[in-house]
C-alpha cells in the first residue's frame, strides 16, 4: 500500500509563546474588521427589501420573476388570447396542468351582399340579413377555456418557449398565496379579460 494514502493532515499547533498569541489576536481582530467591513458595506446599500404589506417591490424590480404562466392578448384586442389552439403547450408540460376547451364557431354565409349585416349603405343604415346560411366547414374555433393546475406546474417555462404565437408568458403575480391547493387552479382565459375590464375601468 502506498505511503500517500496513509498521509493523515496535520492540524496546525496553537501558537505558542508571547508572539505566537499575539499573532494569533491580531489575526482574530484582522478577521473581525473584514467582517464588519462587509456589514457596514451592505448596511450603507439601497435597500432590496420592503415593508410588506405597507410597500410593495416596484415593476423594475420584478424583472426576471417569474409567477404563474398568463395568457396574453392581441394586440388590438384585450380580450382575445393571441393563443392559436394548436395544443403544443399542453403535449410539452411535463406536470400535465394545461387544459384547453374550444369551440367552432359557426361561419355564417350571406347569399347576397345585400344581405351582409357589414353592408353599409350610403344612408348610413345597416341592413340585417334576410337569410344567413351556416357553413361549419369554414368555421374558426374559439378559446373558450384555459386552466392551469398551478398546484403541479413547476415553472420549468416550457410551454411559454414552445408556444409558437407568444399567447403565454410568466406573470408577475408576486403576492398571491393560498392555504388551499384546491384554490390554485387558474382560468387565465377569465383572469385575461377580467384584467382588460378593469384596465378600462380605470
Ligand atoms: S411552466 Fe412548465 S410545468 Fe408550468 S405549465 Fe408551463 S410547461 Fe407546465
Ligand atoms: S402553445 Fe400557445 S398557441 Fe398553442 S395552444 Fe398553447 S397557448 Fe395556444
Amino acid at each position: 500500500m502506498s505511503t500517500q494514502m496513509h498521509q493523515i493532515k496535520k492540524m496546525p499547533r496553537p501558537a505558542e509563546g508571547f508572539f505566537g498569541k499575539l499573532a494569533e489576536t491580531a489575526k482574530g481582530l484582522w478577521s473581525l474588521i473584514v467582517g464588519l467591513g462587509v456589514t457596514g458595506r451592505v448596511f450603507t446599500q439601497k435597500q432590496e427589501t420592503v415593508h410588506y404589506p405597507r410597500k410593495t417591490v416596484s415593476e423594475p424590480a420584478l424583472t426576471g420573476y417569474r409567477g404563474h404562466i398568463e395568457l396574453v392578448h392581441k394586440d388590438d384586442d384585450p380580450t382575445t388570447p393571441r393563443c392559436i389552439m394548436c395544443m403544443k403547450c399542453v403535449k410539452v408540460c411535463p406536470s400535465g396542468c394545461i387544459s384547453i376547451k374550444s369551440k367552432k364557431i359557426e361561419h355564417i354565409e350571406h347569399k347576397d351582399k345585400e344581405q351582409d349585416p357589414n353592408t353599409h349603405h350610403s344612408n348610413g343604415l345597416t341592413v340585417l340579413p334576410k337569410q344567413a346560411v351556416p357553413s361549419p366547414g369554414k368555421g374558426k374555433r374559439e378559446l373558450t377555456l384555459f386552466k392551469l393546475d398551478y398546484s403541479l406546474c413547476s415553472l420549468c417555462s416550457l410551454c411559454v418557449e414552445t408556444c409558437p404565437a407568444r399567447s403565454l408568458r410568466h406573470s408577475k403575480h408576486v403576492y398571491w398565496s393560498e392555504f388551499d391547493k384546491d384554490n390554485i387552479t387558474l382560468d387565465l382565459l377569465d383572469r385575461m379579460r377580467k384584467q382588460a375590464g378593469a384596465k378600462e375601468d380605470s
